[in-house]
């Protein structure tokens, strides 16, 4: 509600203002505003408190589910809001927040982002985005030629093609992969004869036209949980999912996935797709994706690449060479609120072929009537906010170059990280980074040597005591620490493939400097004298094993 009178009441007058004439220039809301666009991370360090408050206390901030009867004041449930919301949220821009793929914005995102709320277009259909809708087909064609470097001439072909595709934009890598293993299966089960394709008669009648016994989607056993929801959301149910092991540096084994495909096809089973991961959640890793285009061209199937996290590497030409064989891929995931810095809600998938999306084309009586450009016509989600415009702000803004400083940084950082740990002899790279991504734990030197040498049981044990200091130290740096690092659970191969907790970093955010690297070990350091029981746990094993 508007300030005008003392306590806010209900009244029509009122409820037409919040719609028209916001609060003066000294109201709390445009204070923020202001300060937001001004200083962002100063705006943050000072909202965001430093201490720890748990989760159950928080809740109590939350406990009630009426929805008010009373109006607020906009500027009194602004302060309410820096109070119990704002103060209690995570400050992923901050430099030491190195331990997942959300990191810090550039400023200019806050006044365009509300822009964008502000012209609230709905990229579903022409009629409720104009202008938008050839934008959002730009940054896909941007993205597309990013990936697949096609001729000038075939952009001016098929960009704004009404009948065409170039792929989707969407809320995230999620969507884009469902997207694209919704085309795969689609189009491994089309229309042939008197069967009018899948779309229209469904799973079972499909199976029984086609006369298979089951369908499947191939991925290591590193590929991202989201790849699930894609088999149980298209019909093939989680088993659906094939994991295909990794080699000691988490890429996908080949001679693994032929093995794979031919046990499926023994059975009767059609492999739809097989997905090559380019740039693994846990460990950063690109699977060898020319040799599983090989695969795919072989067994005929869809090649999808999910190159989420990974595929803005695209943008380096200094390191671009790490993905290559994604232009091979029929389909490509990425995400652009992860390493191209703009807010979540955005992702993308890009089809290497124009007609592509024909399989998952849908029309509707009042909109997306064939032959209309609306973009709704090829897309899962049905309303969704012109963020494509932050994304086509970012590549002017930023440029190609500018992208590729900030990914040469990133990876430079990660090397420097990977370096820094390998000098310290009381910490253990598990991972090596490929991209700016990398995994490890803490580990003395005499707890190593006597992990190296115990057998059996004890090997187990001590591992297991190892996992739970690896778990202490990640949570009270969460807690209490300055800085954070994210924790996984791996299987290396050095290790006899022991469940081995570890700490996972991403370096993302510019600001994070080599400083604030070597201060998050010695942070790290000092947590583990803070578990001094368990840590004579483990002298006490380290012992035993010395002296058997
Ligand atoms: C992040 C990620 C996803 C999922 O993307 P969302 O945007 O979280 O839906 C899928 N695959 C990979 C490899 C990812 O890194």
């Amino acid at each position: 509600m508007v300030k005008e009178q003392k306590t806010a009441d209900v009244s029509f007058e009122s409820l037409l203002k919040i719609f028209t004439i916001p609060e003066g220039p000294d109201s709390t809301l445009t204070k923020i505003d202001v300060s937001l666009s001004q200083n962002l991370n100063e705006f943050l360090r000072e909202h965001i408190v430093a201490e720890e408050k748990p989760l159950h206390e928080i809740e109590k901030d939350f406990s009630s589910a009426q929805i008010p009867e009373q109006p607020e004041f906009v500027s009194d449930h602004t302060e309410h809001l820096l109070d119990t919301l704002v103060s209690h949220s995570v400050h992923t821009s901050a430099p030491s927040f190195i331990g997942h793929m959300t990191s810090a914005l550039p400023y200019f995102l806050m006044p365009l982002s509300k822009i964008m709320i502000a012209l609230n277009q709905n990229l579903v259909k022409i009629e409720t985005s104009k202008a938008f809708t050839p934008l959002e087909r730009q940054v896909l064609g941007m993205l597309h030629r990013l990936i697949y470097g096609q001729s000038d001439d075939f952009y001016t072909k098929w960009m704004h093609s009404a009948k065409h595709s170039l792929g989707a934009f969407c809320s995230g890598g999620t969507i884009a992969n469902i997207t694209a293993l919704w085309v795969a299966r689609n189009r491994a089960l089309k229309a042939n004869g008197a069967f009018k394709g899948v779309e229209k008669e469904g799973l079972f009648k499909a199976m029984k036209h086609y006369g298979y016994d089951g369908l499947a989607i191939l991925v290591s056993e590193r590929g991202h949980y989201s790849l699930k929801k894609a088999a149980d959301v298209l019909g093939l149910g989680q088993d659906g999912l094939v994991a295909v092991k990794t080699d000691a540096n988490n890429r996908i084994i080949v001679d693994d996935l032929k093995a794979k495909m031919a046990e499926l096809e023994a059975q009767n089973i059609k492999p739809i797709a097989v997905v090559g991961v380019a740039g693994t959640t846990e460990t950063g890793t690109v699977d060898p994706l020319p040799q599983i285009a090989e695969v795919c061209a072989t067994h005929d199937c869809h090649f999808h690449v999910d190159a989420a996290w990974g595929g803005a590497t695209l943008m380096s030409n200094n390191h671009r060479h790490l993905l290559s064989g994604a232009e091979l891929a029929d389909s490509v995931t990425i995400d652009a609120h992860k390493q191209l810095y703009i807010p979540m809600g955005a992702g993308m998938v890009l089809f290497k072929d124009p007609d592509a999306m024909k399989s998952i084309e849908h029309h509707a009586q009042y909109i997306l009537r064939k032959g209309s450009k609306d973009l709704g016509s090829h897309t899962l989600e049905g309303s969704r906010s012109g963020m494509a415009m932050l994304v086509y702000a970012a590549m002017h803004i930023i440029s190609r170059p500018g992208y590729e400083l900030l990914i040469d940084q990133s990876i430079a950082k990660a090397r420097y990280f990977a370096d820094l740990i390998n000098q310290q002899d009381d910490f253990e790279l598990v991972s090596e980074p490929e991209l700016c991504l990398l995994t490890y734990r803490y580990l003395p030197s005499d707890i190593r040597l006597a992990l190296e040498k115990a057998q059996g049981s004890q090997k187990e044990k001590l591992n297991e005591l190892i996992n739970q200091l690896t778990q202490f130290i990640q949570k009270r740096q969460r807690e209490t620490g300055k800085s954070f690092v994210s924790r996984t659970r791996l299987n290396p191969a050095h290790w006899q493939h022991f469940n081995t907790i570890v700490f996972r970093v991403v370096l993302a955010n510019p600001l994070t400097t080599n400083e604030i690297l070597s201060s998050v070990l010695e942070e790290q350091r000092e947590i583990a004298l803070q578990a001094p029981s368990l840590m004579a746990k483990i002298q006490k094993t380290v012992q035993k094993i010395h002296n058997s």
